[in-house]
């Protein structure tokens, strides 16, 4: 699956991470789209980036589970899990279209 555009990306990896946190129980929230502090050239300001909570999910395994599932149905995308064990612990999910 190949996205064409921004908005064809962050729909489809809204949709997927949805999916995924679902499966493990875990409501699936949106943390920051194109707003929030994020480094100068990230790709949050061109809306290619959304990034999940990830605090409420309190099982370590759920959490490797729940990243991995999502980097194997989006391989065209980064998975990134920062800040973890902060009250800002999250998924950054990003798709470089290069
Ligand atoms: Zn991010």
């Amino acid at each position: 699956m190949r996205f064409r555009d921004a908005a064809q990306a962050v729909a489809i990896i809204a949709l997927v991470v949805e999916r995924v946190f679902d499966s493990y129980g875990y409501a699936a929230v949106i943390t920051s789209a194109g707003d929030g502090q994020h480094k100068k050239d990230s790709l949050h300001y061109r809306g290619l980036a959304l990034d999940f909570r990830m605090k409420h999910v309190a099982s370590p395994e759920h959490k490797a589970a729940i990243v991995a599932l999502i980097r194997e149905l989006l391989p065209q995308c980064d998975v990134l899990h920062e800040s973890v064990g902060t009250p800002i612990e999250h998924l950054h999910v990003e798709w470089d279209a290069k």
